[in-house]
């Protein structure tokens, strides 16, 4: 039987995220249950729960950036024990059998990966419902190890923010003797600079907020630009071999496919409402790919963390109570994130 549990969510595209009960599964032998510590919020929470994207269904309890600790284990359990410190991504099941699964890319999984909230859940029916919430149950292949020494909330973004930002600069393989370009400083933007400086590229940081400037060269950019001046964008023409487009928002797509050198690749993992388009010449007139991620596989999620671990990275977070949830999403659709808003969800107590 499952058991309620203490959640923030929204009723409808329309709603602002408020207090309700989820139920939560009792674990079984291979399951994890956690107490949320602490949850990112990713700009996919907003973009799900206000219908932005197609599918969403309610109440949607977003978050899928989930720290936790370990209250209770299954008997088949090996990963972690009750005390420990765990964490939860974008994933919390898949077939397992399919190729994709096999090769540990479980998010292309081709019966559909089951996603922390907004997927049908396997077990209880209806759908799942994420990190926003006291306590999450989660099948142990689909838990993340949180390697000592870390800033726990911190770490939080890095469960979608860093995975998302470190596979693509993986698969890509971005490196030294690069120059790389990130778009957008927000919470995945910034993750991408810190893991393209860390991987020794020549970091160039597109933002559209001259406030940042200093931020980015902070955080790692060797060259930060405002997009929105002509020149510097003409100036950088043809200069780039990878670009990570984080930006959540529509906007001129051609205007960075212009910055690549031939055989240049832009990667796009950020996901604005409507489509975006590609005028032919961006792509043939020289050369050039256009590509896309998302997320990572939980072997690689879990090799990211350990990354993290080894070079001291974690994000730049903004602690939040619950009860400023809907004051924080509107801050990240301004622009005004600096970088990641992090849940402290002990404050879901009070709620
Ligand atoms: P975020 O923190 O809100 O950052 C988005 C950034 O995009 C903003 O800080 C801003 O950077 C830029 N931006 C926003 N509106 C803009 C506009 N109108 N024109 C130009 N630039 C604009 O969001 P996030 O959490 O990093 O997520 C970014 C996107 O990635 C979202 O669409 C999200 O759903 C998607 N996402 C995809 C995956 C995946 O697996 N592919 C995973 C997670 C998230 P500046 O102020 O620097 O311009
Ligand atoms: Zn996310
Ligand atoms: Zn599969």
């Amino acid at each position: 039987m499952p058991t309620q549990a203490k959640a923030y969510g929204a009723a409808s595209a329309s709603s602002k995220l408020a207090p309700l009960q989820i139920p939560r599964r009792e674990p079984g032998p291979t399951d994890v249950e956690m107490d949320v510590l602490f949850c990112g919020v990713c700009h996919s929470d907003v973009h799900t729960a206000r219908g932005e994207w197609p599918g969403t269904v309610y109440a949607c309890v977003p978050g899928h950036e989930v720290i936790g600790r370990v209250t209770r284990v299954g008997a088949k359990v090996t990963k972690l024990k009750a005390g420990d410190v765990g964490a939860v991504g974008c994933m919390v099941d898949s077939c397992r059998a399919c190729p994709s699964c096999r090769k540990g890319l479980e998010q292309f999984c081709q019966t559909g990966a089951t996603f922390t909230y907004n997927s049908p859940d396997r077990h209880l029916g209806g759908h799942t419902y994420g990190g926003y919430s006291s306590r999450i149950v989660v099948d142990e292949a689909f838990t993340l190890r949180v390697p000592s020494g870390l800033d726990l909330a911190a770490t939080a973004p890095l469960l979608c923010a860093g995975i998302t930002t470190y596979s693509p600069l993986r698969h890509w393989k971005v490196g030294a003797g690069q120059r790389v370009g990130v778009v957008g400083l927000g919470g995945l933007g910034h993750m991408g600079v810190k893991f393209a400086r860390a991987f020794g590229a020549h970091v160039v940081l597109f933002t559209t907020s001259p406030a940042k400037v200093a931020d980015g060269l902070r955080l790692g950019a060797h060259e930060v630009v405002v997009s929105t001046d002509p020149a510097a964008m003409a100036a950088r023409a043809g200069s780039l071999d990878f670009i990570l487009d984080c930006v959540s928002a529509q906007h001129d797509l051609n205007a960075y496919l212009a910055l690549l050198k031939v055989d240049g690749t832009l990667c796009l993992v950020g996901v604005p409402e409507k489509p975006l388009s590609v005028h032919a010449f961006s792509v043939i007139m020289p050369r050039r790919n256009f590509t896309g991620s998302c997320i990572g596989g939980i072997a690689e999620t879990q090799e990211m963390l350990d990354f993290c671990a080894k070079h001291g990275i974690v994000s730049d977070i903004e602690l939040i109570p619950i009860q400023q949830i809907n004051e924080a999403w509107n801050r990240m659709i301004k622009q005004d994130v600096r970088y990641r808003f992090v849940i402290d969800m002990a404050s879901l107590k009070q709620a």
